[in-house]
């Protein structure tokens, strides 16, 4: 089978859960951010991440040594140079708004508002500087604005541009329906194609326009016109309806539909990319270069009856062959892999067992190539009770001239807990040795139980101990008729 359609064959669902979930938070980054230069920047660092692997497979050391310094330091100066512009999107998004939805890309600017300003101003001659942001940041370009947090108004920006208000040189930013920084520095562009009537707040402008997708808009001091600055062209507005209609497609409301398709396209796309992206990285990770290991493990006994005894097994450990790919194999820890054998079906007696795949536990994206041995021999016996006499077991000789006339032993009878196959062949306990050699007396001694086989239990454990009881007499002299013999 092609290598490619099998390893997707053995995606376990895990492995799709895990895919999609990533797949999914990437792509509400995306969403999160987009329009934003946060993203263009995280786009050239994917791609420089994507030329540092590339780097590294062909063995250039120095150039992906490299790479790896330049994007640890890109991904600094993203945090650094963008704070403003990453607060600014956490700050205007809720919890909810990362999880679903699309975010509108700007609250609705008032129009009207900014449309019957401009003509007011105009009318009494005073100069104006208005951008309108779109999706690009400005704050890269933008310079020296004092933050302004109000509400959109005609009496606002009347009063801003009035003569002689402290805030009436430079540029007013207008965001959604609030004039967010005044007295801004716009970049001054360079052009030498612009009218020659046009000073520094229409260079300004244009300036601005070049660089960035915002809409400023300018109203000359000296001859009381309005022009509209945007990508690069410069346009002169003839009445408040022209400038009306120049505001809203700006806005995207008169593109409504149109802005819809592309955004609807534009999304697909990214979800396809994050979920391409985020495929290659798991497969990468998770499958990479095959690398293959092998462990000893010791197999853990499961299910076993409450009255089943383990007597024995062939082996108590297995060798495990696995595989995976070489950072995930070389992080596996002994813990994390585990033989579970379970034991609920065996019956008393020999039983075989194969150590089926569902009773080997592994740690995600590892694979198992191979079990040593493949069976276990198990052999289990029934918990049985059996009551058995005890007997001394006397060892070595007594002095000469003496003999053992009578031994006692208390208590006489011992419960014991074992195999049922074990306890039949039983049939006495027999205490540990007693040696006779320095024995010359009645007396009484205290003396363990030897339980063999070693897993024969006592009932009572407080019983391990018996007390011998013994009696010694003299051997009768030999008697003539013997010695006559
Ligand atoms: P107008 O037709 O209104 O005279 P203009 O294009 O001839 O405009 P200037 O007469 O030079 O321009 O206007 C100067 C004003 O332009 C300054 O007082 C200031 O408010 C504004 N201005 C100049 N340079 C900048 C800049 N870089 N950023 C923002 N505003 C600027
Ligand atoms: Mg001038």
């Amino acid at each position: 089978m092609d290598p490619l359609i099998q390893s997707l064959v053995s995606l376990r669902w895990q492995d799709i859960v895990d895919i999609l979930l990533n797949s999914y938070i990437l792509f509400r980054l995306y969403v999160l951010f987009r329009g934003t230069n946060v993203i263009r920047m995280v786009i050239a660092i994917a791609m420089l991440w994507i030329l540092e692997r590339m780097a590294m497979s062909m063995g250039l050391i120095v150039t992906s040594w490299a790479m790896q310094g330049i994007i640890a330091a890109a991904a600094l100066i993203i945090i650094i140079v963008f704070r403003n512009e990453i607060a600014g999107v956490l700050q205007a998004r809720s919890l909810r708004s990362f999880f679903w939805g699309i975010p509108q890309r700007q609250i609705q600017t008032p129009i009207e508002i900014i449309v019957e300003s401009v003509y007011e101003l105009a009318r009494h001659k005073l100069g104006a500087l208005i951008v309108l942001p779109l999706k690009k940041g400005i704050e890269s370009v933008v310079h020296g604005g004092i933050p302004w947090q109000g509400k959109l108004s005609r009496e606002m920006l009347l009063s801003i541009f009035w003569h002689g208000t402290p805030v009436h040189d430079g540029a007013t930013i207008i965001q959604g329906d609030q004039i967010v920084e005044v007295a801004a520095i716009l970049p001054l562009s360079k052009s030498n194609d612009l009218p020659s009537h046009f000073g520094t707040r229409h260079r300004a402008a244009f300036g601005l326009a070049e660089k960035t997708d915002a809409l400023v808009i300018v109203v000359s001091e000296e001859r009381g016109e309005v022009t509209v600055f945007k990508d690069g062209a410069i346009i002169n507005i003839e009445d408040s309806i022209d400038l009306d209609r120049m505001l809203r497609e700006h806005a995207g409301t008169v593109h409504a539909t149109k802005g819809a398709r592309h955004q609807t396209m534009e999304l697909g796309l990214a979800a396809m990319i994050c979920l391409v992206s985020i495929t290659s990285i798991w497969f990468s990770f998770a499958r990479g270069f095959e690398t293959f290991i092998t462990m000893e493990v010791p197999v853990e006994f499961m299910n076993k009856g409450p009255k089943m005894e383990l007597l024995a097994t062939s082996a108590s450990s297995v060798t495990l062959q696995l595989s995976g790919s070489g950072s995930l194999i070389r992080s596996v820890r002994p813990d994390q892999v585990k033989v579970k054998l379970d034991l609920a079906n065996a019956a008393a007696g020999s039983n075989h067992i194969a150590i089926a795949r569902d009773s080997i536990v592994l740690p995600p994206g590892i694979h198992l190539k191979q079990v040593e041995p493949q069976i276990l021999k198990v052999n289990l016996d029934m918990l049985d009770q059996k009551k058995l006499p005890i007997q001394p077991d006397w060892s070595g000789k007594l002095p000469a001239g003496l003999i053992l006339q009578d031994a006692r032993v208390t208590p006489d009878l011992v419960k014991v807990t074992g195999g049922s196959l074990a306890l039949k062949d039983i049939q006495t306990i027999y205490t540990e040795k007693i040696p006779l050699e320095n024995i010359t007396t009645d007396g009484k001694i205290s003396v363990g139980l030897m339980l063999l086989p070693s897993y024969l239990k006592l009932d009572d454990e407080s019983q391990n101990h018996v007390e011998v009881t013994y009696k010694i007499a003299r051997k009768p002299p030999p008697s003539d008729d013997d010695a006559a013999k």
